[in-house]
């Protein structure tokens, strides 16, 4: 028996099922039928109008890739199914008495918009198109429809591309003195399709075919051809799709919109795919128009629903009046379709348990539905739908958690564009996709790689935008486009890319020939900056300030955060040294502080001069205390503002740990400043001054000082340091405590490589602490412990542990020695080549050469689980051994990274510590983590 190779729309689970020997999930069916196949299935056997349809397999796609032909039985398959087809539709292919016409549709696993291709009218020639004529009585249809076949065919499948016909519509359109398509008269249609013929006949020497069976094949073909088409692939690329899944086919029934003012077409997301609300679907159609129309912003589309319709009635400035008799809503001029299509979409949703992007066209008052997908949003939407929809008791807490991406909780801190600033509006189109965006004006998608390349800023500014563009979009910070609706090309790659767009802006004329685009008087051309306001629709000429989001408001993440927080195990604390910092942290869930540098309270400029002459006075005990007694206030100050920030909350201060050079003027600088001052001013007590500090300099000097003299090793050799810094630290926390705030201190000692250096900073440290609660008169408790981040320290954590309450994972500096490379130096010199990868020769399917990288990814970014990762895993083990109650966290970089969270959580840390902002992203990743492993 050959394979089963063609599966029909009305039967395809059920066969399939036969197929596997088991019931097909929605996942299994994408593989086989692709995401549109499984979709025209699942709707057809839910009841719901579909045309008749069937679809050839992925699997068939991946064998004619591979052979260059059909695999065995397929088109007999194929040949089979067409009549299943004509049983079920009373029509006959090729029949020139009662004709059935076709799509052929591409539909890979995932959804690719606009990347491959679909050929709509197929059958028709100039007897079926005569019958058609007949059958609707509509002549000018039939021609619309024919000309509209020859198109697609042509470019589709034989590769004629489709400008040269459209060209030929326009200028008929301008002869005829007409604005739309649907105004050209019938003569006018008759005359182009014979046009587009002699076209064809004079470009391949041969009349167009007119044998639906021959043209049925080609256009097959040509769909398993789209898959390994330019746009396909770099597609592909950009969003990590293999290149061996190949695309299903999807034969379906015609059904037309364009046969008079009783049919329609459109397109509809069940919710708002900007904001997630659903008040009312988000959705636009046009009346009298075919498929694409919708997409190709041919003409304004009007909205589905009233509400929506009056308010975009009201951002365009149209009157009541014009809208309710130009742009009427489908609720207004078809009612009862209206209603079917909301219950269909009812259906919809709570099949697929999420929301619908869908396609639909009306044929003289029938409503048929062509595609259901689980539609694209924003972050905003993601977040708001997940929340909804298990509130609406779809989905329960745990799945709405894991179906928002972590990354999507950073972008929705983004900034927004500060309202109180005065600003230069030159024109308002649609808030296609939100987030505020300011560049250059850039006017193709070449043009908008090359500067982006450059490090430019880019606003990617379009008459329209197509699937070629998309690698422009890809780099640039915005995209605005002069046509097309919310559902255009440009709004539906922008959403899905989190990038702001405003698309449909009038107001504005796009001169892409000179790089330019005009908004009333105003003309920016290629380079001018340009502000876009992807909220509310607005462009500006300049740019505008921004001001940060406001969480708070943000109602949806909240929730989402709050169920986070009742499911995830691991703590989420932040890495903050100052006490804003700290409460900017506290406000985004922060438990504590995980990390709190008290460095940088030494680049206070009022502490500097202070910190200079500690250092300067070498030996000279006197001075280094007077030095140290001056520092103490400032560190002391900013510590109670931190304890108050997180009263009640843990506080891991940190020891001084960067070399301390970095305090003194650099090395080049003074010499410059003693030469030109021996020159101009020789007897100068200045230049005495910058003598003996440049001598210190000198002496400090180290070849490498991230390997040289910091850390506890700094504090262990400049004596009254780590004192002074215990010291201003519990007096901090006995005053506030004193004060009534819940005060939980923890001192933290950086860079122990072995356990004599922390034995020995302990004993100061405790001596200090129990002087200063004495002199305070009273006690509190506090812990002690060591960051890990020498590999030695985690090699020996057994030892360390006896003397440490907590560790801490110091995974920058950790990452930094475990592989030998310097944070500072890499990645400029090798490593992002090291993770981009080597042209060794290899190539992929197409030729194109493949690079061959060294490491999957930036192991400061990423934990690196295996050689990092496993030295944290050994630590942890030890560490516990030797002391169960010990306390583990990380406050490297990666505590904020969701893959190096989900780590943290399986090796069983306490809590990870992250920068502000960051907290949020961590408190989800947490969550998701500890649903992932229990399961
Ligand atoms: P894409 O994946 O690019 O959206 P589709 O296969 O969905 O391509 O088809 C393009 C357009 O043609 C869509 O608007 C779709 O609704 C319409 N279309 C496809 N097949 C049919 C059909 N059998 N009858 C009417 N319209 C169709
Ligand atoms: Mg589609
Ligand atoms: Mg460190």
């Amino acid at each position: 028996m050959t394979k089963k190779w063609v599966y029909l729309s009305r039967s395809a689970s059920e066969e399939l099922a036969q197929t596997l020997g088991h019931e097909p999930d929605l996942a299994e069916m994408k593989v086989i039928f692709g995401g549109k196949g499984a979709g025209l299935a699942n709707m057809t056997g839910t009841k719901l109008p579909v045309p008749p349809a069937f679809t050839i397999t992925t699997e068939a796609c991946v064998e004619y890739m591979q052979s260059g032909e059909f695999p065995e039985g397929m088109w007999e398959q194929t040949v089979e199914a067409l009549k299943d087809i004509e049983a079920q539709t009373g029509k006959k292919f090729g029949d020139p008495a009662n004709p059935l016409l076709v799509s052929v549709r591409s539909g890979a696993r995932q959804s690719m918009p606009g990347m491959m291709d679909t050929v709509l009218n197929l059958g028709l020639n100039d007897e079926t198109r005569a019958t058609l004529a007949e059958l609707t009585g509509n002549e000018w249809f039939s021609y619309d429809a024919y000309r509209r076949f020859i198109t697609m065919f042509s470019d589709i499948v034989m590769g004629y591309p489709r400008e040269h016909f459209e060209q030929k519509l326009e200028e008929l359109k301008k002869r005829e003195g007409v604005r739309t398509d649907t105004e050209v008269s019938l003569e006018g249609m008759k005359g182009l399709v014979e046009e587009y013929k002699a076209m064809y006949k004079a470009r391949f020497g041969e009349d167009f075919p007119t044998d639906p069976y021959k043209q049925l094949e080609l256009a097959i073909k040509a769909v398993f051809d789209s898959w390994n088409g330019a746009r396909a692939v770099a597609y592909r690329e950009h969003q990590g799709i293999p290149h061996d899944w190949g695309t299903a086919v999807n034969v379906q029934t015609m059904v037309f919109g364009n046969m008079g003012n009783d049919s329609a077409t459109g397109v509809a997301f069940s919710r708002d795919p900007a904001t997630g609300k659903h008040e009312y679907l988000y959705g636009e159609f046009l009346s009298n128009a075919q498929g694409e129309d919708v997409v190709a912003g041919i003409r304004t589309p009007q909205r589905i629903t009233l509400a929506d319709s009056r308010n975009w009635a009201e951002s365009q400035g149209v009157s009541e009046k014009d809208r309710a008799t130009l742009y009427p809503s489908l609720e207004e001029t078809m009612p009862e379709m209206y209603h079917q299509f909301l219950d269909i979409v009812d259906t919809l949703e709570h099949y697929y348990r999420d929301m619908q992007d869908m396609e639909f066209t009306i044929e003289r008052g029938k409503l048929w539905m062509l595609q259901t997908r689980t539609g694209k949003r924003t972050a905003a939407a993601a977040v708001r739908i997940a929340v909804d929809l298990a509130n609406e008791g779809m989905i329960d807490k745990e799945e709405a958690i894991m179906r928002v991406d972590p990354t999507y909780v950073d972008l929705l801190l983004r900034p927004s564009f500060d309202p109180q600033v005065e600003k230069k509006l030159i024109a308002k189109g649609l808030n296609a996709s939100p987030g505020a965006a300011v560049g250059v004006a850039v006017f193709d998608a070449a043009r908008a790689q090359e500067l982006a390349g450059e490090g430019k800023n880019i606003i990617l500014v379009r008459p329209e935008t197509a699937p070629d563009d998309v690698p422009g979009m890809l780099v640039s910070k915005g995209v605005l486009t002069q046509k097309g609706g919310a559902t255009s090309h440009a709004a539906v790659v922008a959403r899905g890319n989190n990038l702001p767009c405003v698309a449909g802006c009038e107001e504005i004329s796009v001169d892409v020939a000179r790089r330019q685009f005009a908004a009333g008087n105003v003309v920016i051309k290629e380079g001018d900056i340009i502000s876009i306001d992807g909220f509310n629709g607005e462009v500006y000429t300049g740019s505008v300030p921004m001001i940060e989001a406001e969480y708070e408001k943000q109602t949806a993440l909240l929730t989402l955060l709050e169920w986070a927080d009742e499911i995830r195990t691991l703590g989420v604390r932040t890495n903050a040294d100052l006490p804003q910092d700290a409460q900017r942290a506290v406000a985004f869930g922060a438990e504590g502080i995980g990390l709190c540098r008290t460095e940088h309270m030494f680049f206070d400029e009022r502490a500097r001069d202070a910190v200079v002459r500690m250092i300067m006075a070498g030996d000279d005990k006197e001075k280094r205390h007077a030095a140290l007694d001056e520092m103490l206030p400032f560190q002391e100050q900013d510590f109670e503002g931190v304890f108050e920030a997180m009263d009640g909350k843990p506080v891991i201060m940190r020891l001084i740990d960067p070399p301390m050079h970095e305090f003194l003027p650099p090395r080049e600088e003074l010499i410059e400043k003693v030469a030109t001052l021996k020159c101009t001013d020789p007897d100068s007590p200045e230049l005495a001054e910058k003598e003996k500090m440049l001598k210190v300099v000198t002496a400090q000097w180290e070849v490498n000082p991230m390997m040289g003299l910091r850390g506890c090793r700094a504090g262990i050799m400049y004596q009254g340091l780590t004192e002074m810094q215990t010291r201003a630290y519990f007096q901090a926390a006995c005053r506030c405590a004193k004060r009534g705030i819940d005060v939980i201190p923890e001192v933290m000692i950086p860079l122990v490589g072995h356990v004599n250096e922390l034995k020995m900073e302990r004993e100061k440290l405790e001596r200090v602490a129990q002087q200063v609660m004495e002199e305070e008169g009273i006690e509190i408790e506090y812990m002690f412990g060591t960051m890990i981040e020498v590999p030695r320290a985690a090699l020996t954590a057994g030892e360390i542990a006896e003397y440490a309450q907590f560790f801490s994972f110091g995974t920058n500096d950790l990452t930094q020695m475990t592989f030998g490379y310097s944070r500072d130096d890499a990645e400029g010199k090798f490593l992002l080549k090291y993770v981009e990868g080597f042209d060794t020769g290899e190539v992929d399917a197409n030729g194109e050469p493949v690079l061959t990288p060294i490491l999957e990814a930036n192991p400061f970014q990423t934990l690196d689980q295996a050689g990092v990762g496993r030295l944290v895993q050994m630590c942890v083990e030890e560490g516990k051994a030797a002391k169960p109650e010990l306390e583990i966290g990380i406050c490297g970089e990666h505590g904020g990274d969701p893959d190096s969270i989900d780590f943290c959580h399986r090796v069983g840390l306490d809590y990870v510590s992250c920068s502000p902002y960051r907290v949020p992203v961590a408190r989800l990743a947490a969550a998701q983590a500890t649903i992932r492993h229990s399961k």
